[in-house]
């Protein structure tokens, strides 16, 4: 059996800054897959990881973390189908024990065995990476690894939540997005790539990420305070879906105040610890609050899809490994706007 090494920046300590070292990988068998990465998505996952604020039980220190994963596939083991060395792939982020009965159903986020890599296992923040089998990669059928990068979180992210209330969206549907970050920012594609005729009413109280999310084809991007006035005055009715990209204490309770009877409140941002929703509006008027954690395969070669016709896009920033906690950085100041970081190793 053949080792390598591979530079990463790895989690050492949480609550420190990540560290450049080596890890070592052994040549790819069965149906393993040796990627060479060539972009590593930032998200503010990874920063909740360095700052210590959030940690998988069964986390293996020290580790590179990355699980935004594009790149060039380097050596396949004897098992591998329908991949070859040289082909451009995105990493599927979830690896599901398949054989539980979400796996079977291929809803590998929900699964209690998950492996999810730059999480529990190895990243891409490292030259580098192992998959444990060629059916977590989809081909990029041209797009550039380092651009396509984010589509294996934020982008699959963002198809998974419009996928889950597809049937509540119709020619005349109001959407609000709460939040416009890189989520957010694809969230806002996606639906009008899927539901061109859906308005969508972005809210976020920064001026720079309200014109970002105009750019990104909001038919409305409003500060906060704005909401319930601005949702009567595009639309005879109230929002019938509403993504929460922020999810703290104050998002959901002022989303219900638009939405519709029957009304659903997507939550995809992790930013607070509770939810907050008025009772008595939440019984009478039956609205629903969904968890929406990732998406599936389909979901990752959809966005893919959606990317290559230039239907979905954002701007990319690179850091090479040795600037990766300068990304953190300018991620944590709350920097970036319009823009998703990827580190290339
Ligand atoms: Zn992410
Ligand atoms: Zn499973």
């Amino acid at each position: 059996m053949k080792f390598m090494n591979s530079r990463a920046a790895l989690l050492k300590y949480p609550g420190n800054p990540l560290q450049l070292g080596e890890i070592q990988l052994r040549e790819p068998r069965g149906p393993e897959v040796l990627l060479r990465v060539k972009g590593a998505g930032v998200c503010r996952t990874d920063l909740r990881i360095v700052k210590g604020e959030e940690a998988r039980p069964n986390i293996k220190l020290p580790m590179a973390l990355g699980h935004e994963n594009a790149g060039i596939i380097e050596a396949v083991g004897e098992n591998v189908v329908g991949l070859n060395v040289g082909d451009a792939v995105a990493v599927y982020a979830t690896w599901g024990c398949m054989r539980c009965r979400y796996c079977r159903e291929g809803k590998y986020s929900l699964c209690k065995e998950q492996e999810i890599p730059g999480q529990t296992t190895h990243g891409g923040y490292s030259q580098f990476m192992l998959v444990p089998s060629f059916t977590w990669l989809v081909k990029l059928g041209g797009l550039d690894p380092v651009s396509a990068a984010p589509l294996a979180d934020a982008g699959t992210t963002s198809m998974g939540a419009v996928r889950k209330v597809s049937n509540r969206l119709g020619p005349n549907s109001t959407v609000v997005v709460y939040g416009a970050g890189g989520v957010a920012l694809y969230l806002i594609q996606v639906i009008k790539a899927l539901h061109s005729n859906v308005k969508v009413i972005a809210v976020s109280r920064s001026e720079e990420r309200r014109m970002a999310a105009s750019r990104r084809g909001a038919d409305l991007a409003i500060h906060p305070k704005d909401l319930v006035e601005s949702v009567r005055a595009l639309s005879s009715e109230d929002a019938q879906v509403a993504f929460d990209v922020v999810g703290d204490e104050k998002s959901t309770a002022l989303l219900s105040q638009v939405l519709s009877s029957d009304g659903e409140i997507v939550l995809v941002g992790l930013e607070g610890k509770s939810l907050s929703l008025p009772t008595f509006e939440t019984v009478v008027w039956e609205h629903k609050v969904l968890g929406s954690n990732y998406g599936t395969l389909n979901d990752l070669e959809d966005v893919i899809t959606l990317a290559r016709e230039g239907k979905v896009s954002l701007n990319v920033r690179t850091y090479p490994l040795e600037e990766v906690n300068e990304a953190l950085s300018a991620l944590d100041r709350g920097e970036v706007v319009d823009t998703r970081l990827v580190v290339v190793p």
